[in-house]
C-alpha cells in the first residue's frame, strides 16, 4: 500500500515536471521599443512580461571589471584586454551606458525573473578562472545565489563554475558536443543546445530527462522550431521572441 502510494506521488511529480516548459529571453527582451541586447532594460522588459528568465553575457576587462555584453569587442575595443576606462563612456543602441555585471544584477535585485548568466570563454584561461571567481563571489554579495543559473562555452568555465558556485547552483554547457550521460559525470545540471544540435540528437531529451538532468535549447525564434521543441518536452526554450512563444504555450 505504502509502495502504491510512493508510486503515485512520483508518477504526478513526474507530470508536473514534464509539464513545465519556461521561457528564456535571449539577451534579454531586447526586440521592442525603446530596448537592445544586454542591456538593462531588456532585464526589465524580460520581467515585465513574466519571462521565467533573461539570459545575458559577460566578460571581464584585463583590469577586472565585469561588463555585460556579446561579442569580444564593443566599439572596435576588444573587451577581455581593454582597461574599464575604454569602455566605460560607451552606449547601447538604446542610449544606455554599456552596462557592468554589477549594474545588471542591483537591477535583478528589484525584480523577479532568473538570471541566466553566460559567461564567455575567454583566451586567457587564467584570466576565465578569475572571471568565474568574481562573478560567484559578486552572485553571493547582492543576495542572488538562488536567482542565477550559468551557462558557458567553455569546458573549463563550467568546470569552475560548478566548483565555485554553491551546491546545487544549476550549471549548464553550450558547447553540443558532449552527450547527456557524459555531462551527468560531471554534475553539470543540464544540456543548453542549440536547436540545429538538438535536431541532430533528439535522443539527447530523453537521455537527459532519465538522468535527472534539464535541457535548454537556443536560439528559438521560427514558430517550426519553438512547435518542435514544444513538441520533444524541452524544459526550458531560449528565444528571441518571448511573447509568441508563450502565447504558443498558453494554447
Ligand atoms: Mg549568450
Amino acid at each position: 500500500m505504502i509502495m502504491r502510494k510512493v508510486l503515485f506521488m512520483a508518477l504526478i511529480a513526474m507530470a508536473f515536471t514534464a509539464g513545465a516548459q519556461e521561457v528564456i529571453c535571449h539577451r534579454g527582451y531586447w526586440d521592442i521599443e525603446g530596448s537592445a541586447q544586454n542591456s538593462i532594460r531588456s532585464l526589465v522588459k524580460a520581467d515585465s512580461i513574466s519571462a521565467w528568465g533573461s539570459e545575458f553575457d559577460v566578460w571581464m576587462t584585463a583590469d577586472g571589471v565585469l561588463v555585460v555584453n556579446h561579442d569580444e569587442t564593443y566599439g572596435g575595443v576588444t573587451i577581455e584586454t581593454a582597461k574599464w576606462k575604454q569602455l566605460k563612456d560607451m552606449h547601447l543602441k538604446n542610449g544606455e551606458l554599456l552596462p557592468t555585471l554589477d549594474q545588471m544584477l542591483e537591477c535583478g535585485k528589484q525584480l523577479k525573473t532568473k538570471l541566466i548568466l553566460e559567461m564567455k570563454p575567454h583566451t586567457s584561461k587564467s584570466q576565465e578562472k578569475e572571471a568565474a571567481r568574481k562573478i560567484v563571489k559578486m552572485v553571493k554579495q547582492k543576495g542572488l545565489e538562488d536567482r542565477i543559473e550559468y551557462i558557458t562555452f567553455s569546458y573549463a568555465g563550467m568546470k569552475n563554475l560548478k566548483e565555485m558556485a554553491p551546491e546545487g547552483t544549476p550549471v549548464y554547457y553550450l558547447n553540443g558536443e558532449l552527450s547527456p550521460k557524459q555531462l551527468a559525470e560531471l554534475g553539470v545540471a543540464g544540456i543548453d543546445y542549440s536547436i540545429g544540435v538538438m535536431r541532430d540528437h533528439p535522443q539527447w531529451i530523453d537521455e537527459a530527462h532519465s538522468l535527472g538532468m534539464k535541457v535548454n535549447v537556443w536560439t528559438v525564434n521560427s514558430d517550426r522550431d519553438m512547435d518542435w521543441c514544444i513538441n520533444y518536452g524541452v524544459d526550458f526554450i531560449t528565444t528571441n521572441a518571448p511573447e509568441r512563444l508563450q502565447q504558443k504555450l498558453a494554447q
